[in-house]
This record gives C-alpha cells, structure tokens and sequence, in this order.
C-alpha cells in the first residue's frame, strides 16, 4: 500500500484560531494523544518565541513519542544576511526537533507588497535557510506560502521555489493554500504538474485552508494527484473558517482511497482523539461531524433502523467501529466493553468481567447527566477503581460551607469552611481565597496534608466551565474540567452538578484522590493519554 504521511499542525496554525489557547502542559498531552493515533509530524510552534513556546519545547524534548517526530516551525532568513546570522534560524537548528519546517514566500505579490524582496534574493533566502538547517542535521519539510495564488500568477516562478528548497537539501515541499482560495480541481492541475515535475526527487505535500469549505476535498484531490503527506489540524481548528481537518482526512485516505497513513488499528482511536481535542480546547464536539460525531451514525427514520439491522451497508457509508465511532451513539466510545478493561489494565486495575460490566454501565449513565471522560482522565480511572474494588477514599465529608462578600467599596472575600474526617478524625477548618473553589482547596488541603503531606504540592494548573443546556430538561447543567500536576505528571478530573460550587468540589477533590492512590499504578496511566 501506498504511504502518505499526516503532517498535525493542530498546536501552530491551530492555535490561530479564534479563542484557542491551551498551556504548554496541555498541548504536550495533545502531542501524546497525536502520537497514539499515529501522525507522522507534529508541529509544535516555533521553539521560543515566548516563554510558553519555550517550556513547551523543554517539556517535549523529554517525551518519548512512538510514530510521531516533533517539528519546530520558522521562517526563511531575513533578506540582505547569512543564514547563520539570522537569529529565528539559529533558535530553529539549536532545538532538539529533529524536523525544521520553514516557511517562505512563493507569490510575486507578497514580494512586493509585503516583504519587499526581489524574486532572486527570495530564491536564495529558500535555498540557503533549508542548506542551513540540514547543514546541522536536520530534516527539512519546505511550505511553499501562497502556493497556488503564486501558481495561477506565475507557475514558473512558484515551481522555480520549489526548486529552490530541494537543492538546499529539503525531504518534502509542501504547496499551501494559505488563503484558502483553491477549489480542487485546481489544486488538482497544479499539484499533477508539481509531482510531474519533482516527484521523483522530493515528496510533494499539500496544506489547505477551509475558507471555500473545500479543505478537505483539496488535500484528498492533491494526493490523488501524486502528493504523499497531508498537513492539517484535527477537527479542522485553525484562522478565520479553518484549516483541513485531519479527522476527516485521515478516514477517507485510509479507509476509502486505500492509502497507508496510519497502522490499521489506530484508526479506532480516531474519535476518541477528536473529541479529546475539544474537551482540552474547550470547545463542544460538533455532535454532526463527519465520522466522530454523535450523530455521524446514529438512525432516527424507522426504515433507516431497519435497513441497518438487516444490512450496515444500506444506510451507512462506512462502518463507525473503524473510526472508533458507534451506532445509535448517545454514549461515548469509552463506554465499550474492551477500552474499559484495557484502561484499567493500562491503570494497574484488575478488572473482572463482573466488574468491567458494572463500569461500562456507571460510564453510559454518568455519561447520560452529561459526564465526559475524554480529557478527565484521572476521573475515569477512579471511576474504574471504585468498581474494582481498589479504592481507598481519601476522606470523609461532613459538610463544607463556603460565603462570599461584596462590600460598597469594591472589595470581595470568599471564606470557607470544611468539616471531614481523615482516618478516624475529626477535621475542622477555614480558609479564606481568591474564590469559592481556591477557599475550598485550601480549607480541604490544610485538614488532609497532616497526614498525608505529599498532597500540598500538587497544583490546579487549569479550570475550565462550561454550561451544557443538552440535558434531560432539568434547566442547564454546568461541567468543570480541571487539570491538576505534581510537577511530573498531569491529569484531569470532571464534575457535572447544577451548582457550580459543587461540580467544582467534586473535580477537586477526584484531582486529589487520584493522587492519593498508589504510585506505581500512576505512573502507568499517566502513559495513557486519554
Ligand atoms: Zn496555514
């Protein structure tokens, strides 16, 4: 089979997109999670434009990845000086990314309404950046920008760049639709005559933008013209109406035009790693995707239903197990007998089958009040434990109070007060903070770090709300994900309760729950990227 590589720009171009931001530690678990499904790059940004950019870097040169190789993402050298002198370059190279993405101009227009660059210097800007990073040991993928705008301007000149970067060493030119304003029969033409052309020396690739809503149809029309790897984000994230959405591609490659992109396992996950993509974005899973969403396979007309029970392929344009998506889906994929036994026993949990029946069914009912589990990992895991019989709580409530108030002069004070028990005794303490879940954790750490002294150090890195109004008709229901760290690993835990208060306490206290349980299994799961 034919191999076309999938190249995630979900954590760079993504993250254009409107109300995306997401915390170095959060994007090393979307790394993990591309990773396991199987993506052969993953761009993560340029290695320091901030402190964030720079953490994240620090924290990804420790992550062993299985498929996957990290990419930096910068720029061809400034006009007028070496490649050695430009300082993007010299931070690109001096990464421990083994890929260097460059980026450069192709489009006679930008050279002369934006950057000022005569098309020669623009040629030896392309070929001295790329020698550049290979001249330090590292593999090149090439982004031709404005593509196929510089292709109907002037097709010469945007083959000539292209050209440019395979004779400064790069693997693979990559043609951009940058504004995506490509239909694919266009992009069709022109990446046949690129393929044509270069084919045989360099791997050809295409990235497209969704602002015609044909992101998709364009990067599934350039490989079946000759390019060999895909770039887009997954759930197509990205800049005004988004990039090619790799959800949708990495299906129809595989499973329709019978391309090799990913083992063939690894598609199941498809569905479980969009929808945690969201979850960690904080964006609602669109339940009408293509492919992942809940309604991709779900039958409401009668003869629909009947057609599908006497035969899937009536109704169905493929099977949603492949995709890790399911029929009649009102419950998400983690509620599936075998993903449950094999995440406890990723966990450390023994789970028998009494037990794994008993769980899949707490997962679809604590699914049903709104519960999801995809980016609250450490919450599911519990969730397996209390079934399993492996479980030690970690204290007892005997209620908690918490006040706030708002004086005329502006001011504000949150107090709380907790009573529990903590192995036999009797705790009561007050705390005060800067809100009602902070008084809370305060309260709750001052009275269970006596004993249990490892706990203060864990730190709530993340708080997310949203309201779900999707519900059972009993008026909204509010959700808080949190993500906690103890400096090495990260997890996440959910509440869902109509009172924000309390679906918050429920999230902090599963957060340190989990903690409290026994090491080695911790370790172990934290491989798990749910
Ligand atoms: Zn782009």
């Amino acid at each position: 089979m034919t191999q076309v590589h999938l190249y995630d720009t979900t954590l760079r171009d993504g993250m254009q997109g409107q109300g995306m931001s997401l915390s170095a530690a959060e994007k090393v678990r979307v790394v993990r999670a591309l990773d396991r499904l199987g993506v052969h790059f993953i761009e993560a940004g340029f290695p320091s434009s901030n402190p964030k950019e720079e953490e994240l870097f620090r924290l990804l040169s420790d992550v062993e990845l299985e498929t996957a190789a990290v990419c930096a993402f910068g720029m061809t050298r400034r006009r007028g000086i070496a490649a050695e002198e430009d300082d993007g370059l010299q931070t690109l190279v001096s990464s421990f990314a083994p890929v260097c993405t460059l980026v450069g101009k192709t489009w006679a227009l930008h050279l002369e309404k934006v950057t000022r660059v005569s098309r020669e210097e623009n040629l030896a800007m392309i070929i001295d950046s790329v020698s550049f990073c290979r001249g330090h040991g590292k593999r090149v993928v090439y982004d031709a920008e404005h593509f196929f705008d510089a292709w109907r301007d002037d097709s010469g000149y945007a083959m000539e760049c292209l050209r440019a970067a395979m004779t400064g060493g790069a693997e693979n030119v990559t043609l951009c639709d940058t504004n995506g304003a490509s239909l694919p029969g266009e992009v069709a033409g022109a990446a046949a005559s690129v393929v044509a052309e270069l084919g045989e020396r360099v791997e050809v690739g295409i990235h497209t933008h969704n602002d015609a809503e044909v992101g998709v149809a364009n990067a599934l029309a350039a490989v079946e013209a000759g390019a060999r790897m895909v770039q887009g984000t997954i759930n197509g994230v990205g800049e005004r109406c988004g990039n090619a959405n790799l959800a949708s591609i990495l299906p129809a490659l595989q499973l329709k035009m019978g391309f090799e992109c990913v083992s063939p396992d690894r598609t199941r996950l498809l569905t479980e790693t969009a929808h945690f993509v969201d979850e960690i974005c904080n964006l609602s899973p669109d339940p009408d995707q293509p492919y992942v969403g809940r309604n991709a396979f779900a039958h409401k007309g009668g003869m629909h239903v009947a057609g599908v029970q006497a035969d899937a392929r009536t109704f169905e344009h493929l099977d949603p197990e492949l995709v890790g998506n399911s029929r009649d889906v009102l419950i998400s994929e983690l509620s599936g007998r075998g993903s449950v036994v094999s995440r406890a026993s990723g966990a450390g949990i023994e789970l028998d089958a009494d037990a794994a029946k008993r769980a899949v069914e707490r997962v679809k009912e604590r699914e049903h009040r709104g519960y999801h589990y995809e980016a609250a990992d450490a919450s599911f895991e519990l969730l397996l434990r209390r079934e399993s019989g492996d479980y030690t709580p970690l204290f007892r409530l005997e209620s908690f109070r918490v006040t706030t108030e708002k004086r005329a002069d502006g001011g504000v004070e949150t107090e709380a007060t907790i009573k529990v028990w903590v192995e036999g005794r009797r705790h009561v303490r007050t705390a005060e903070g800067n809100g009602p879940v902070n008084a809370l954790d305060v309260a709750l750490r001052s009275a269970i770090t006596e004993l249990h002294p490892h706990l203060a150090d864990i730190e709530l890195v993340n708080y997310k709300v949203r309201i779900l109004d999707e519900h059972q008709g009993t008026g909204a229901v509010t959700r808080v994900l949190l993500d906690s760290s103890d400096g090495h690993t990260d997890w996440g835990t959910i509440g869902v309760s109509e009172n924000i208060i309390e679906a918050s306490w429920e999230a902090l206290v599963e957060s340190l729950e989990y903690a409290f349980q026994p090491r080695e299994a911790k370790a172990e799961s934290a491989r798990v990227p749910t």
